[in-house]
């Protein structure tokens, strides 16, 4: 490929919107374009990187045994009804309405229409186990579009979905896709991390992200150095320590004038925080609900959703707490009728706790669950963070920031029960058949090897991803000796289906130089009238500071040669 020719341009700043380094390098490269928040054109560098990881997803997928098909991005709505996902994916589904007045969704996944065609393909256990997928663009109506690729409406993706006759099987299936996970993520240079993870609007009831832990993620993870437990915050547990062994004593009520914040309680009555019961107060999907917990932890809302079973989840407004007569600073569960009360198990693990006595400036003080009030729900709704002991060896848990770069799901068997996608077992009995799904982003993949592999100069790409592996750079071109070498260069790589970029602008060196470090393009080789006079080529890697010459005979063999050796490093 000519540069000159070339459709895109490199530009020397970012745009001021663009916040993540993934997001900056690849406008500044010239591989990506806005149209509209969250929606992206690719342009032709890009596009030949994000090909070529589709290439390699596309191998490890087949080699695992998967099928690959195609199926529609226009949904019918009433697949969606039937499975009842419409509601769990809310707003986020963008849906349409047809001339004839059908109301379609256009695919933020695919679920529904494989489980429909499994219900017609798939009859008995002889059919099972099965592999398909797919790699196509998915929409979904994101709330807050960000970090370039990072966070998109409109994305490529790869949806594998496996299908099972029971559970040994499911689990033989997830192996599988996890270990063709790992491939994918070692050929693209990038050291992901498993973690548990919630099941989000995607349903199921066990799920694992990889995460490739970065500052500019979104997610949070949290890890235990010490026995390798990882899950992501949203999903994490932590071992919950007692707030002391005293036996429960009479109930109290104290002024506490002013003390409107946990902190200024347990400060005015000269506890620690983990001794006090603190009351946060929720809307979920439109109804009030009060939670409570220990003074030192925060609410989860993702492990909150999940135990209402609810999809809007949000902080109740002052005007709402108002409505059901609490007051706020002053609030617990002590003789509160009428609504309804989520506990975090927290507030069993202790006794004689300082909480709200629903009144203006009074609190009660040796308060204990169950003795003086009432739940309507108890489990662990609370927030794990670094400090806290891991669940499974009692270390020291720590936090990171991530990407998601991909995500398994063992669905189970909730999506075909609902669609009555069954199948005959040995014995002749019908039975749903248990499903998994595996879903890997393209464009995230992308920009989270960019995240992982630049300099203060540019992209670094691997070899894997690289848009052309062989940069080459003439200087003076008005110069004919050069000029007339580079040309026959050029030719001679392509010929040899090297993959090439030309830089035959007519630019000074530093601009070159800087364009190819921008594009990162794996190997560069610099033509000069002083390379020239030895008959020969510089060639430098992008991670690289040394140089090396090579002959310019035989130069497609000698490139090949370093190419070959670097791409089994
Ligand atoms: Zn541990």
């Amino acid at each position: 490929m000519r540069f000159s020719k070339l459709f895109g341009k490199t530009l020397r700043q970012a745009p001021a919107e663009a916040e993540s380094i993934s997001h900056q390098l690849l406008l500044r490269a010239g591989m990506i374009a806005q149209e509209a928040a969250g929606i992206y054109s690719y342009l032709p560098l890009g596009w030949r990187a994000l090909r070529k990881i589709e290439r390699i997803i596309r191998e490890e997928m087949d080699k695992a045994g998967g099928q690959e098909l195609m199926l529609p991005v226009l949904q019918p709505f009433e697949l969606w009804q039937q499975s009842g996902r419409y509601a769990s994916f809310g707003q986020s589904l963008f849906t349409l309405t047809d001339r004839k007045e059908h109301k379609l969704a256009l695919g933020p996944t695919h679920e529904e229409v494989i489980t429909e065609l499994a219900r017609k393909y798939v009859q008995s256990y002889r059919d099972l186990p099965l592999l398909v997928y797919q790699i196509q663009t998915k929409f979904r109506d994101e709330p807050r579009p960000r970090g370039g690729l990072l966070r998109v409406r409109e994305f490529d993706m790869k949806d594998l979905y496996s299908f099972d006759a029971d559970e040994a099987g499911l689990a033989e299936s997830y192996e599988k896709m996890c270990q063709a996970y790992k491939n994918i993520y070692a050929r693209l240079g990038l050291p992901a991390l498993i973690v548990e993870a919630d099941s989000g609007a995607i349903g199921g009831k066990e799920s694992h992200e990889f995460i490739l832990i970065t500052e500019s993620g979104e997610d949070e993870i949290i890890c235990c150095p010490n026995c390798g437990y990882a899950a992501n915050a949203e999903k994490a547990q932590f071992a919950k320590t007692k707030a002391n062994n005293e036996e429960p004593l009479p109930l109290e009520e104290i002024a506490t004038p002013g003390a409107k914040t946990i902190e200024e309680v347990a400060s005015f009555t000269g506890v620690r925080l983990s001794q006090t019961i603190k009351a946060v107060f929720y809307s979920a999907d439109g109804k009030f609900i009060f939670v409570v917990i220990r003074g030192e932890l925060e609410v989860n809302e993702t492990k909150l959703r999940n135990v209402l079973k609810c999809v809007g989840l949000r902080l109740a407004t002052g005007y709402e707490v108002d409505k059901v007569g609490l007051v706020a600073g002053f609030a617990s569960p002590i003789g509160i009728q009428g609504v309804k009360i989520v506990a975090d198990d927290s507030i069993t693990l202790g006794s004689n706790f300082i909480a709200g006595a629903n009144k203006p400036g009074y609190h009660f003080r040796n308060a204990n669950y169950p003795r003086d009030f009432q739940v309507d729900l108890i489990a662990d709704i609370a927030l794990a963070r670094g400090g806290d002991s891991c669940p499974k060896c009692g270390s020291k848990l720590s936090a990171a920031r991530g990407i998601e770069v991909g995500h398994v799901f063992k669905l189970g068997t909730f999506i075909s029960e609902k669609m009555e996608a069954s199948f005959l077992d040995r014995e002749g009995v019908s039975l749903p058949i248990i499903m998994g799904c595996y879903g890997i982003g393209l464009g995230r993949l992308l920009a989270a090897i960019v995240e992982q592999s630049h300099d203060d100069k540019g992209i670094i790409w691997p070899l894997s991803v690289a848009p052309y592996q062989v940069y080459l750079c003439p200087l003076y071109l008005e110069n004919l000796e050069v000029s007339s070498a580079a040309e026959k260069a050029y030719l001679e790589l392509q010929k040899e289906s090297i993959e090439i970029l030309f830089d035959d602008r007519n630019e000074s060196p530093g601009v070159k130089f800087n364009d190819a470090d921008l594009l990162g393009i794996p190997l560069r080789l610099t033509l000069s009238l002083r390379t020239l006079k030895s008959q020969s080529i510089e060639a430098k890697w992008r991670t690289e500071k040394e140089t090396q010459l090579l002959p310019l005979e035989n130069l497609a063999t000698e490139v090949k040669k370093l190419l070959r050796e670097k791409s089994t490093q």
